[in-house]
C-alpha cells in the first residue's frame, strides 16, 4: 500500500462538542473521506497535560500572541496587551479550564494528507469566520469578541494538529505505541490501488 497512507494525525472532540451528543457527527466525516481511526480514547486530562499540549511547539506561545494582537488591530481595537507572552498566557489559563472541564475525545486518524485533510474538514480557528460545510462552521456560534468579552476559552468544537511534525509531537503526548492499532481497512483497497484493472465483468 501507498507510503502515503501512513500520515497520522491527532484530534481531539473537546468538552463542547461532546456536551452537545456530536462525537458520532464529526467522527463520521472523518470516516466518510476515507481516513482510518488506529487510536481512540475519552479522557478528561490534567491541566498540566494540556498546557504540555499547546506548548509541545516551542514557538507556539509567541506565534498565537503575535496572531492575537496583530487580529486586534486588524479590528480596530486595542489588544490587551503588546507582549505576545502575556496575551497567550491568558489564552492558556483559559484553554485549561475549558478542556478539564468535562471528557474529550481523543483520536489518532491516519490516511494520505491526513493533517491537512483534517484540517480542511475542522475549518479556521474561529467559528464566526471558519467556512460553510466544515466542522466548526456548520456546528458551533462562537467569535474571540464573544468568549473575550465572557473571559473564556473559544469554543470550536475540536482540535487538529496543524503539521506532520506537530502530529508526530502530540500523537506522542496522548498515546502510547501500544494504544495505536496497525490493520487494514477493506476500503483502503480503492483508495490507494491504483489499479482498477479487471473489474469488468
Ligand atoms: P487551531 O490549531 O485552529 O486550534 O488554532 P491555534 O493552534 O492557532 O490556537 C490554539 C487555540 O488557541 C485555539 O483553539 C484558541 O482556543 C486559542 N487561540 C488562538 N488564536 C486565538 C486568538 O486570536 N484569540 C483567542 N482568544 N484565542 C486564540
Ligand atoms: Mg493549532
Amino acid at each position: 500500500m501507498s507510503e502515503f497512507s501512513k500520515e497520522r494525525t491527532l484530534v481531539m472532540i473537546k468538552p463542547d462538542g461532546v456536551q452537545r451528543s456530536l462525537i458520532g457527527e464529526i467522527i463520521g466525516r472523518f470516516e466518510r473521506v476515507g481516513l482510518k481511526l488506529v487510536g481512540l480514547k475519552i479522557m478528561v486530562p490534567t491541566a498540566k497535560h494540556v498546557e504540555e499540549h499547546y506548548t509541545l511547539d516551542p514557538v507556539w506561545r509567541t506565534v498565537t500572541g503575535e496572531k492575537t494582537i496583530a487580529s486586534y488591530k486588524k479590528n480596530g481595537k486595542t489588544p490587551p496587551s503588546e507582549d505576545p507572552l502575556e496575551i497567550t498566557a491568558v489564552i492558556l489559563e483559559n484553554l485549561k479550564k475549558y478542556l478539564t472541564s468535562s471528557p474529550s475525545i481523543v483520536m489518532v486518524w491516519q490516511g494520505a494528507h491526513s493533517v491537512g485533510l483534517v484540517r480542511k474538514l475542522v475549518g479556521g480557528t474561529e467559528p464566526l469566520t471558519s467556512d460553510v460545510g466544515t466542522i466548526r462552521g456548520d456546528f458551533v456560534i462562537d467569535s474571540y469578541e464573544m468568549s473575550d468579552a465572557d473571559g473564556r476559552a473559544i469554543r470550536n468544537l475540536t482540535h487538529a494538529s496543524g503539521s506532520v511534525e506537530e502530529a508526530e509531537m502530540e500523537i506522542k503526548h496522548w498515546f502510547s505505541e501500544d494504544e495505536l492499532i496497525k490493520y487494514r481497512l477493506v476500503g483502503e483497497q480503492i483508495l490507494y490501488d491504483v489499479n482498477l484493472d479487471g473489474k469488468l465483468e
